[in-house]
Parts: structure tokens; C-alpha cells; sequence
């Protein structure tokens, strides 16, 4: 199985403190909110360089070190909602980047978008208001007066295909695309294991019980802050009845007539294509 998207590179080593300041070549992952600064670069787009950051007029909100890719290091900045892209660069949506973007590049993307994201909505201690300071140790931010500690949040999520014979069970949530069904998923709730969560979640979404689930892999989400964890599960009783609001239909889809599916990019799309192949091998 090829490399998920938003899976770390092999050749980035995490890294909380820079040992000096960016060099010119450092690799930069700018953002404002959550679009991402590429320069044109024809036929693509690439990252722009510690280097060409003088080209913005303003100061950025906030920098943060990533660590480094290869020999490079890598930072992620926020800019202003009201600041202009310089000229030769644009403003992206993520999403749209993949395949156009480098893949490890990309993949350091999704993880510079949560820590941003982190970092402007914890600038402020939760427990008594004082402003927040980044550790000395490790990826947290403290607070200098009550001792309070915030980590990034990464929000677990599990999802699940459940199989019945030659049958795979898909459902639409009002927010997906036309046309579009993907597997079940949902965010784990405190104090349940990944297998009770599953086992909940696919009972709450369409009433079926499910048995001998097995892993099948995980990928970071960047959007906002998740961890997807997927799983296989066999049918193991029960009619489909779809929870109000959250699933607009579900169905059994044989093999050779598939609705369509998720886009490439995530991992609903790998572990509905894996099994699918395999299911059609067996
Ligand atoms: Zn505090």
C-alpha cells in the first residue's frame, strides 16, 4: 500500500526548538486561517523560502519550527486575514494543493495547518486567562501562572466498512458531495476503546451490528484536527435504519455496482478500494 496523504515523510525529523534563526533556503509553510502561500512555479506550485518572506510588507502573527525536511528547515508562519499575497505567490485551499504540491511537502502542510491552528486558538490559559508561553521541552504551551499545560489537540476518529458476503455497507451524510457515500465514521468519545466506539457509532448511524472488526490503518486529517483510525468489520445483524440528521441514506452495494466514492485523498477512499479488491480476489 502506497503512503497516505498527511503521513509524515520519512526524511522529517520533528523538531520544537531551532537551533538559530531561518536561513534563506529554509522551507516555509505560510498561512492565512487556513489557506497555504504557494509561488508560481510553471507548470506547478512549490513553497515559498525563508528568503522571499521579505516580500511581505507585515510582520507574521506567529512562526513556529516544524523540525526539518532533508537538510531544510521548516517553519510555519500565519499572516494576517487582510494581508496581500506578494506578487508570483497565491493563497490556497489545501485540499486543492494535493498532487500539485511535493507529497512529503504536502503532507507537512496538514501538520503546519493544526499547529497554527493550535497555537492562535491557545494563546490564552484555559483555567485563568493568563497568556500562554511555549514549553522548553516538548510541543506544549504553559501557562506561566497556574502551571496549566495545553499538547495540540488531535481529535480520534474511527471509521468503518462493514462487509456482508459479497455486499460492502455505504452511507451519504448531508454533507457529502451529490452522489457521494463512504463508510461510517465518528468521533471517539471519552472513556470508550476504539472497538466500543465503532461498535456505537455504526449501531447509532444505521442500527447494524457488527463483529471480528480488524485495523486497517490510520492517517492524520488536518481538518480541522483528527486522527482516522479504519477498521473492517463483518455484518452481524440488524436492519438498516439510518439516525435522523447525521445519514441521508445507507445501502448494501454489491461489488459491481459501486456508488460513487470519496475523493483520493483520504482514507475512507484506501480502505474502500482495499477491500473491495479484495473481496473481488477472493
Ligand atoms: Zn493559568
Amino acid at each position: 500500500m502506497s503512503v497516505l496523504p498527511f503521513t509524515a515523510p520519512e526524511a522529517y525529523v520533528s523538531g520544537v526548538f531551532a537551533a538559530g534563526e531561518p536561513d534563506a533556503l529554509s522551507l516555509c509553510f505560510v498561512f492565512q486561517q487556513t489557506l497555504l502561500l504557494t509561488t508560481d512555479d510553471p507548470p506547478g506550485v512549490r513553497l515559498p523560502q525563508h528568503g522571499e518572506l521579505a516580500r511581505f510588507g507585515a510582520a507574521p502573527l506567529r512562526r513556529i519550527y516544524l523540525g526539518t525536511l532533508g537538510e531544510r528547515a521548516c517553519y510555519a508562519y500565519e499572516y494576517d486575514a487582510n494581508t496581500e499575497a506578494p506578487a508570483g505567490t497565491r493563497w490556497h485551499g489545501l485540499r486543492g494543493l494535493y498532487g500539485r504540491l511535493d507529497d512529503a511537502q504536502f503532507a507537512l502542510a496538514g501538520r503546519a495547518l493544526q499547529l497554527v491552528d493550535w497555537d492562535r486558538t491557545h494563546r490564552f490559559c484555559g483555567c485563568c486567562g493568563t497568556t500562554m508561553q511555549h514549553r522548553g521541552s516538548e510541543r506544549a504551551k504553559e501557562c506561566p501562572a497556574c502551571g496549566f499545560i495545553a499538547y495540540p489537540r488531535i481529535a480520534p476518529a474511527v471509521m468503518c466498512l462493514i462487509r456482508r458476503g459479497r455486499e460492502i455497507l455505504l452511507a451519504r451524510s448531508p454533507r457529502f458531495a451529490p452522489g457521494v457515500y463512504s463508510a461510517l465514521a465518528g468521533f471517539v468519545e471519552p472513556g470508550e476503546t476504539l472497538e466500543q466506539c465503532l461498535a456505537r457509532e455504526v449501531q447509532e448511524e444505521t442500527g447494524i451490528k457488527i463483529a471480528n472488526a480488524r485495523y486497517f490503518a490510520s492517517q492524520p486529517w488536518p481538518f480541522p484536527h483528527s486522527l482516522m483510525i479504519a477498521f473492517v468489520a463483518d455484518y452481524a445483524g440488524g436492519e438498516i435504519t439510518p439516525a435522523p440528521d447525521e445519514i441521508e441514506d445507507a445501502q448494501w452495494f454489491a461489488l459491481d455496482a459501486l456508488p460513487n466514492l470519496p475523493a483520493k485523498i483520504s482514507i475512507a477512499r484506501r480502505l474502500i478500494d482495499s477491500i473491495v479488491d479484495e473481496m473481488r480476489r477472493s
